[in-house]
């Protein structure tokens, strides 16, 4: 009876121990050899247990842990696009991390990394192989056999090292500069432009955002800024600021920065206005005389006004474009709205002259466009011309959203001499431009350093009357009716003024 008791408890001792050792075996078999296993492994990142609510798993040999779980517990930012169901986007600190489900390849800061197998969905969980994290990741991995445990290990991260502490932007001439202020030298920085919307993104590696800047600052010209439309900052990362640029139309910023490196700086170019602004052109300006000599004509038959349709000949100036043929040469409709205002004038009985009448060059002389503007001012000033009106339309290249109407005006003191205020007939024209033409109202400027107007010694003004890079602009320009508004409003203004002047 002790006996076979004994054997029994012997008997149940060793099938009690047959049977955890199979267990074990099984275990190890199943991190060894592998089988969908399913439910019952679990998952540590640096020692911690992680809640998943998809356990990490083993299937065919290879070990598969869910990817939020993982990357959210290291501070990663997972992303999922509702159009693109299929793609997860992973970024922690200067990784950014691209998987396509049910694709062996990923992208690790846009290189392409091979994963032993796929991406997959499993109950609702995107799963990725321990392999691919660790080998493309940098994760260290860990198997705790007993304890069913996948123990994996973050990736050293950098310290973060500085903050962002101003983000600003500075209206300038000919280009927006956005300005980052860094408590530490900017070391670590990528930039890339994205469509649809256009952006432009610059990421500062190391550095937190400081709490007191403004996560969307949008610029106080906004309906006017042809630029951008906002700056918008973030903790992209836990040591990562994304700053956006939500662009008009698509460019790239160019970075410059301060010579201690805590200062970066990128410059969006403004459209390009015309091409009558040469920082090539040679000639000093005379400076004006301290006391004019007065040259205000006497009468207004004395009054002698120069038109000067912009361009000609090989210089085509700006050019309309559809479907990538070009439909309007710049020269071709400053000639017509020329001629239009010549008759204008002429009919309400003033002196005008026109430095071309056909589509050719002013100077029969002149090597080139600049030298030919050079040539109309210095023409105008041989005739003793009372007021110089130079016609123009404008360009801003291949940026398309730039429209509307502005003037040009040149003013010195020496302009005094004549009695007429460039500004002030400029600012006339402009308004009754707009106004007939129904454009947008780009200001009045001062052109003074045009080579067209920078010689003229007597008041001269240009009008840039639309965009041919805009396509609603472009599809007015070529109708008879902004041609003819264009003429009405610059003789209109011109007439009044003068009539103003003489009326005593
Ligand atoms: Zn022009």
């Amino acid at each position: 009876m002790k006996q076979s008791r004994r054997n029994s408890l012997l008997r149940m001792t060793i099938q009690l121990l047959l049977l955890i050792s199979l267990l074990l075996l099984s275990t190890m078999i199943s991190f060894a050899i592998g089988s969908p296993d399913g439910s019952d492994h679990r998952l540590t990142i640096d020692g911690n247990l992680i809640q998943t609510s998809v356990p990490p798993y083993i299937e065919n040999d290879r070990s598969l842990v869910p990817a939020r779980a993982v990357f959210e517990a290291i501070g990663a930012n997972v992303t999922w696009s509702p159009s693109d169901p299929n793609h997860v986007g992973i970024s922690y600190a200067n990784t950014q991390v691209s998987l396509t489900l049910n694709s062996p390849i990923a992208y690790v800061n846009g290189e392409e990394k091979k994963l032993d197998v796929p991406a997959r969905l499993h109950n609702n969980s995107t799963m990725i192989p321990v392999r691919f994290v660790s080998e493309s990741l940098s994760f260290g991995v860990g198997y705790d056999v007993d304890q069913r445990i996948i123990q994996l290990t973050s990736p050293k991260v950098e310290p973060i090292y500085g903050s962002v502490s101003k983000v600003s932007y500075e209206d300038l001439q000919y280009f927006y500069r956005v300005e980052i202020d860094a408590t530490e030298p900017i070391k670590i920085y990528q930039d890339s432009t994205l469509a649809d919307p256009n952006r432009y993104i610059l990421d500062l590696t190391g550095f937190t955002l400081d709490a007191s800047i403004n996560e969307k600052l949008v610029p106080s010209d906004e309906t006017n800024n042809e630029v951008f439309s906002a700056i918008r900052s973030s903790q992209f990362t836990p040591d990562t600021v994304r700053v956006v640029v939500d662009l008009k139309d698509k460019q790239t910023g160019a970075i410059t920065l301060s010579p201690d490196e805590k200062n970066i700086y990128i410059d969006f170019s403004k459209p390009y206005i015309d091409n009558n602004n040469d920082t090539s052109d040679p000639i000093e300006i005379p400076s004006d005389p301290i006391n004019p000599v007065n040259k205000k004509p006497a009468n207004l038959n004395e009054v002698l006004i120069v038109i000067d349709p912009g361009h000609g000949g090989n210089d085509p100036g700006a050019q309309g474009k559809s479907n990538g043929a070009v439909i309007l040469n710049e020269k071709d409709i400053n000639l017509d709205v020329a001629t239009r205002l010549n008759e204008k004038l002429q009919a309400a009985g003033l002196n005008t002259i026109m430095s071309r009448n056909g589509d050719h060059s002013a100077s029969p002389n002149s090597k080139n466009a600049l030298e030919d503007r050079i040539y109309r001012s210095n023409w105008a000033n041989s005739e003793n011309a009372t007021l110089f009106v130079s016609i123009h339309n404008n360009s801003a290249g291949n940026v398309t959203s730039a429209t509307g109407t502005e003037t040009f005006y040149n003013e010195t003191e020496g302009k005094a001499a004549y009695g007429i205020s460039s500004k002030e007939l400029a600012a006339s024209v402009q308004k009754k431009m707009t106004a007939y033409l129904g454009t947008r109202n780009r200001g009045v400027k001062n052109g003074s350093e045009l080579s067209v107007l920078r010689r003229t010694e007597m008041p001269a003004i240009l009008m840039e009357g639309a965009f041919l890079s805009n396509p609603d602009d472009l599809q007015l320009m070529l109708t008879d009716t902004f041609r003819e508004n264009y003429a009405n409003a610059v003789s209109e203004a011109i007439i009044e003024y003068l009539n103003e002047m003489y009326q005593n």
